[in-house]
């Protein structure tokens, strides 16, 4: 069985000392310590999700990126939302690896300059960000009646986001998501890298550690097109029909399902 140390070294020439794991290593081998020795792996080979979180945990969002491009393309794929987010984890990844595989879903209910913004994205980097969608809306109204995602917002994301997902995932190692653990409670103790469970593969957040004045800063130093509804009051930004600006003082995102308890669309928790 290979070492953590051989998944820190990737292809690239990027280097990393990662700390020692012959511990963990020899401990779901097999050794009688109660592990199982099903543990997801990475590169075919089994390994320890809480020893390889705790040193990417150790990464900047550039290097953490870097390793896992040198990890894992081409089956990594970035979900990009064009939030600012996605504009700082574009820049960077594009900049490591030019061929890097970015992936959106479109409800077909986004806004307008969240598209404009793709756009802009797109003839700056020469991307061509791949498409996944759900049912038509026509379908869905059909199918479900009309206002879903008024009476059951679950389902109505369940059908445009988390199945478009689950369809964009296929056959990828590893996916990568521009949530912050400032975003809001709920994603406060997100790690940095870890196994998801929900998608099951591998799931790195580049930006987790970061705050907003590093997103800014690194925007408006590398000029890197961003989504204009920022400057209008919506620091977080999802469909049209269940997005609004957060009052002030509330965090960025409660102005996504304002005025009811939902906080995640299915994705990312
Ligand atoms: S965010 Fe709203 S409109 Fe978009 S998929 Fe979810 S429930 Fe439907």
């Amino acid at each position: 069985m290979r070492r953590l140390s051989s998944f820190l070294v990737p292809r690239s020439s990027f280097l990393v000392r990662p700390r020692p794991f012959h511990e963990a290593h020899e401990a779901f081998n097999g050794n009688g310590h109660g592990r199982s020795a099903k543990l997801p792996t990475i590169q075919g080979c089994g390994v320890d999700p809480s020893e390889v979180s705790a040193t990417v945990e150790s990464m900047g969002a550039e290097d953490a990126i870097r390793w896992a491009i040198g990890t894992f393309h081409p089956r990594l794929r970035f979900a990009v939302s064009f939030q600012k987010t996605s504009s700082v984890i574009i820049d960077i990844a594009h900049r490591i690896q030019p061929d890097a595989h970015f992936f959106y879903l479109d409800t077909e209910l986004l806004f307008p300059e969240t598209y404009a913004t793709r756009n802009a994205l797109a003839a700056r980097y020469g991307i061509e960000f791949e498409r996944f969608a759900g049912i038509a809306l026509e379908e869905q109204r059909n199918r479900h009646g009309a206002n879903l995602w008024r009476r059951d917002p679950d389902a109505c994301c369940g059908i445009r986001k988390v199945e478009a997902m689950r369809e964009a995932l296929d056959g990828v190692e590893c996916w990568v998501s521009g949530i912050r653990r400032v975003d809001s409670k709920t994603r406060a103790g997100a790690a940095k890298f870890g196994w998801d469970k929900r998608f099951g593969l591998w799931k790195l957040n580049p930006l987790a550690d970061w705050g907003d004045d590093q997103v800014w800063d690194h925007i408006k130093e590398g000029h890197v097109p961003y989504n204009p509804l920022h400057d209008q009051g919506y620091p977080s930004i999802g469909c049209m029909l269940c997005t609004s600006a957060p009052g002030v003082g509330e965090e960025a995102r409660a102005g996504r399902w304002a005025g009811t308890d939902r906080t995640e669309c299915g994705i990312n928790g």
